[in-house]
């Protein structure tokens, strides 16, 4: 299975892309992982993408492209994957799909995690992951959420693979609206699961 899952920071894609990939045998792939890991290592791109992490921008696309798929390729041929964080850019989506199609490993199904901004605010101010997690910068991050990101939602919407789940719920009942929705979207597909 082929999934990918959008929501501002703080909608829990981190924590249900965990579920999702122990549910379904899946690999799970964040580029938010993938990126701080590099600017922990101090790897050439670490260096590169340091100041756009931790200003809350987004590192350019072409960066992150090349970043994700060589892990992206490497899970579609092991079983599956679900991506956390990627593609956050309609232009991502557009570069990723023309690479991923051409390996017949595109996505199945789209994810969108919604929640309200409020509950976005108190979670990433209570997870306190470190330089990008300050108010000033978790206030730019949604920001940047709704410049780039809510017109990916608007670019995938009215696609069938696509849906909505009420992420403020609490993360069990979320996991399984998720499972729910797939296993609907799944009677109806043509192509194998
Ligand atoms: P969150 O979803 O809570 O913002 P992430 O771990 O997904 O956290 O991302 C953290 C940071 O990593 C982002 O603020 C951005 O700088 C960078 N980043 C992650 N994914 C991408 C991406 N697909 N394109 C550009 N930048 C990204």
């Amino acid at each position: 299975m082929r999934l990918l899952l959008i929501g501002a920071p703080g909608a829990g894609k981190g924590t249900q892309a965990e579920r999702l990939a122990e549910r379904f045998g899946i690999t799970h792939i964040s580029s938010g992982d993938l990126l701080r890991q590099h600017v922990r290592d101090l790897t050439a791109l670490g260096q590169t993408i340091k100041s756009y992490v931790d200003q809350g921008d987004l590192v350019p696309d072409g960066v992150v492209m090349d970043m994700m798929r060589k892990p992206v390729v490497a899970a579609a041929e092991a079983g599956g994957y679900v991506l956390d964080g990627f593609p956050r850019t309609v232009e991502q989506a557009k570069a990723s799909f023309a690479v991923a199609q051409a390996l017949g490993a595109e996505v199945q199904a789209a994810v969108h995690l919604d929640v309200p901004r409020g509950e976005l605010v108190r979670r990433l101010l209570s997870r306190g992951r470190g330089s990008d997690d300050t108010e000033a910068v978790i206030d730019h991050r949604l920001q940047v959420y709704l410049k780039n990101t809510v017109p990916l939602l608007e670019y995938y919407a009215g696609r069938e693979w696509m849906f909505a789940v009420d992420g403020s719920q609490p993360p069990d009942a979320v996991h399984e609206e998720i499972v729910a929705r797939l296993k609907k979207l799944a009677e109806f597909a043509d192509g194998p699961w």
